[in-house]
């Protein structure tokens, strides 16, 4: 089934059930001081949730672009390196706003998958909130279990603790438990050395979550204590991707054809192949997964920039060109030429895909241009470093040098140093940078290099967002 059709099924499936079909939100927010995404469907519901609005029908389904690189939810690290974590993803969500609880939510989610979309119901396990004894001393969720069981043996349901199996949106508001769909697609051999069942939540590539159906029936006040919501609300999130994989009988997200076309432009472009070498097979993921959340923030009218959510669509587009200049050995522009691949397979569903090709493209191949020179110059001078290096570290003091007088990222040097085996001085390179900083106050001028507002939105103006010191610290600290 081509993915089309099983975000159109999806949608129909419920538009019986008397859902009405709302279009994805824009992904870029410009009022919430909480987020800079949408990292979920429920997002822009919030209000509605929170009792502060009401929409036009209180069933809605729809497919919402998520963009999880930032805060909460920050996946970035995962991105290429995994089959199923995407930057940019679609999540199909069915929404009942003080309507329909779990018996209907339960039962449309089991008719889908297993009438509908034809799901063995032999590869599904779902998992029902445990209940907590710390201060919220929360039940069991035994409704849910008592429905689950009417559709699925009782040994393939499983008992999950807060952290996988109650869903709150933040410190405050709605929340409530969940219960969340697995799948397992091993090949029965490996079936056999394991049980599925003691991989799921376990990060295993070919035993995951599809989707979240959340049971709103809780509000958190603002001193934590939990009082029963007035309206029940259903909150549901599916996984676009990896139920496509289910649906394509294979083994990766990056198999279906949400990601082939793209791919084989990337392997035209390149003259590599995807699935022979491991290095190449994850630039070629982390691409054609970049281009797709630089393509659709821009889109949205998030352009990158030195600041804030620009400046995180610019490092998601620059970490992306490090992966082609290091891994396919492309020297200039090339992820631009991706937009149009992606406008003609996304641009029915998402048309301002398509309105906007050619603004993409203009934004993206400049930013490839003036990034590119950027890495060609630091590469050249890292690698001079490297040899230069005694030991396993790199010091602060080469690392800032090159940092400030050639604008190298120094997330970038900590992950190609990482990938050679050495480390980097990180707090001698601090030292130099606030030394650096103390002298530029003196001289009453800040430097506006890209990367230089990095560190000092990450550490001072950005604070409260979370989200860009989260991403500096795992970029700079990821392992290969
Ligand atoms: P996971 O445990 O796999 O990270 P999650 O529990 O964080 O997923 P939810 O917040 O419950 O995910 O989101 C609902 C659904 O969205 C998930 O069941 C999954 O199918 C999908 N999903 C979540 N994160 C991603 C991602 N980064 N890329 C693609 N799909 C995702
Ligand atoms: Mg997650
Ligand atoms: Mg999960
Ligand atoms: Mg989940």
């Amino acid at each position: 089934m081509k993915s089309q059709e099983v975000r159109s099924k999806f949608l129909s499936f419920f538009e019986e059930k008397k859902h009405g079909i709302v279009p994805s939100a824009p992904m870029v927010l410009k009022d919430d001081p909480t987020l800079m995404f949408v990292n979920a469907g429920m997002v822009p519901f919030k209000e509605y949730f929170l009792g502060n609005g009401k929409p036009k029908n209180n069933r809605l389904a729809d497919s919402q672009k998520c963009l999880r690189v930032s805060g909460k939810h920050n996946d970035l690290e995962e991105v290429g390196y995994d089959t199923y974590h995407h930057t940019l993803f679609e999540m199909l969500g069915n929404w009942s706003f003080g309507d329909y609880f779990k018996k209907e939510a339960i039962a449309w989610a089991w008719e889908l998958l297993t009438e509908v979309f034809g799901i063995d119901k032999d590869i599904l396990y779902v998992t029902v909130f445990e209940g907590s004894d710390d201060s919220d001393n929360l039940k069991m969720d035994t409704e849910a279990y008592d429905i689950w069981k009417q559709y699925i043996s009782e040994d393939r349901i499983l008992k999950g603790n807060k952290k996988d199996n109650f869903w709150e949106m933040g410190d405050q508001g709605p929340c409530g438990p969940c219960s969340e769909i697995h799948v397992d697609i091993r090949s029965a051999e490996e079936k056999a050395k394991v049980s599925g069942k003691d991989l799921v939540n376990e990060d295993h590539p070919q035993v995951v979550e599809i989707w979240n159906l959340v049971f709103m029936q809780y509000n958190r006040k603002a001193n934590g204590v939990l009082e029963a919501l007035p309206n029940k609300h259903i909150d549901t999130g599916m996984g676009f991707e990896r139920l496509c994989m289910v649906l394509q009988g294979v083994q990766s997200n990056y198999d279906t054809d949400v990601f082939t076309p793209l791919i084989r432009e990337i392997e035209t472009i390149t003259s590599k192949t995807y699935g022979k070498n491991e290095e190449v097979d994850i630039a070629i993921r982390v691409i054609s997964d970049h281009v797709r959340a630089v393509a659709f923030s821009i889109a949205d009218g998030q352009l990158p920039s030195n600041t804030g959510a620009g400046y995180v669509i610019r490092r998601i587009l620059r970490r992306a060109v490090r992966y082609g200049f290091t891994f396919l050995d492309k020297k200039e522009p090339f992820l631009y030429r991706l937009v149009d691949v992606l406008s003609t397979q996304m641009g029915k569903a998402f048309p301002e895909i398509k309105a906007q090709k050619q603004l993409i493209e203009n934004v993206i191949k400049e930013e490839e241009q003036s990034f590119l020179r950027t890495l060609d110059q630091g590469l050249v001078l890292l690698n001079r470093i490297v040899d230069e290096t005694k030991g396993d570290t790199v010091s602060g003091e080469k690392a800032f040098e090159l940092y400030d007088t050639y604008g190298f990222p120094i997330d970038l040097s900590a992950l190609i140093l990482s990938e050679k085996g050495l480390k980097l001085d990180e707090k001698g390179f601090n030292e130099h940078l606030q030394k650096q900083k103390e002298r530029s106050r003196a001289a009453s001028e800040m430097s506006t290099d890209d990367w230089t507002i990095l560190v000092e939105d990450a550490e001072e103006e950005f604070i409260g967002y979370d989200s860009l010191q989260a991403n500096v610290k795992l970029t700079r600290y990821r392992k290969v």
